[in-house]
């Protein structure tokens, strides 16, 4: 195996979990927290989650669960390409999305909405409090324990005000400073991942199609590569084989950019990352061409009219949901009550930790249960 970089992380130079651990054996304390998030109930849900495309709409659509697992490809590719920790950059890509609403950002935007008395809603905050606080799997403590490297990596970003809250974890936001490379790799990943999988799912659903990429370049130059040496290609092996194309070079790009900056930098520890600008990055020109793309999936994609439809929905299904259990908390599973005299935010903050933990299925059959009239079938 090659030796890590100096500047990466290890358990040398790790700072080590809030409540001290006997140490793992035969695995690294990185594959353990990666571990732990694979058994976390919160990982599971994952595969009924969705980002653009609601759950039932069809099978072969990405998911949470799939989505975290395409970053973790990505993201351990890099990794070790850049002698970084695979492992480290693997755990927090398979953790980054456990904090979000069912329904995607419509979800997020709407229980932010009906919790911006209490403080709103963040998926990425909750993505940590999912791990330091609301699993319960361990006898010995709360949420997951995982490593700080691990955490600090979740926290992708972060208010001013929530930052002076974190302690430890939220300093970089407040002394701007940067995370770990391998925390900068997972970042990046997961933009490299939901890009490509949104054209992906995008022109399997049919609501956008091939031609329309054609003032794209990030899309347009590798489908003219693909159309020109295979003329006869059927269309669904030509998006294939086009997004197969846009990954390699946008890691490839990465990795190369990435590699100049750490050069120019030099930096000789992982607390020389921390105090130096971000290192890990696309080239000016392919930044230029992922953010023409992003703006076309925005304008064509995430605001079709279908897709807003859906948003629709989830926001009327989140706030009629948020809207009753606050006034009548009676009406939450057992598990779910807050103990009787609890003050309003504290509740507010226990029906939002419920809904976010929802899956789009569980939410759409719970506000059935809850508001439809007609008799709901037993199975429900
Ligand atoms: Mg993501």
């Amino acid at each position: 195996m090659t030796e890590l970089a100096p500047y990466a992380v290890t358990e040398g130079n790790s700072r080590g979990r809030k409540i001290a651990e006997d140490a793992p054996h035969g695995r690294s304390e990185f594959q353990r927290d990666r571990d732990r998030i694979i058994h976390s109930g919160a990982f599971r849900r994952l595969e009924y989650k969705t980002q653009v495309f609601v759950n039932h709409e069809g099978d072969l659509f990405r998911t949470r669960l799939t989505h975290s697992i395409e970053v973790a490809q990505i993201a351990r590719s890099i990794a070790r390409r850049l002698r970084l920790n695979e492992d480290l950059a693997e755990a927090i890509s398979l953790a980054h999305d456990l904090g979000h609403t069912p329904f995607g950002h419509a979800g997020q935007d709407a229980l932010n909405a009906c919790m911006k008395d209490y403080g709103g809603f963040e998926h990425n905050l909750q993505s940590l409090r999912v791990v330091d606080v609301l699993e319960e799997r361990y006898a010995a403590f709360d949420g997951l324990n995982l490593t700080f490297e691990t955490r600090e990596g979740i926290l992708k970003h972060c208010s001013p005000c929530n930052a002076a809250q974190l302690g430890e974890l939220g300093e970089r936001f407040l002394k701007n400073r940067r995370p770990s490379l391998e925390a900068q790799i997972a970042n990046l990943a997961d933009e490299i991942a939901y890009n490509n999988h949104d054209v992906d799912d995008g022109l399997r659903s049919g609501l956008i199609t091939l031609d329309q990429f054609d003032t794209v370049p990030l899309v347009a130059t590798h489908l003219q590569e693909v159309r020109c040496a295979h003329p006869d290609l059927p269309e669904r092996r030509v998006v294939h084989e086009t997004v197969r194309r846009m990954i390699n070079t946008l890691v490839t790009d990465l990795i190369q950019q990435s590699e100049r900056n750490i050069a120019g930098q030099q930096p000789a520890t992982l607390e020389e990352v921390r105090s130096a600008p971000a290192m890990i990055a696309f080239s000016p020109e392919l930044n230029e061409r992922q953010r023409a793309l992003k703006s076309f999936l925005h304008a064509h994609l995430y605001r079709h009219y279908r897709v807003m439809r859906m948003g629709v929905k989830a926001q009327r299904i989140i706030s009629d949901l948020f809207g009753i259990f606050m006034e009548d908390s009676r009406l939450l599973p057992p598990q779910f009550q807050p103990p009787a005299g609890q003050a309003e935010g504290e509740r507010a903050r226990a029906v939002s930790d419920y809904i976010a933990g929802m899956t789009d299925r569980y939410a759409i059959r719970e506000h059935r249960r809850i508001f439809a009239v007609e008799e709901v079938p037993a199975s429900f």
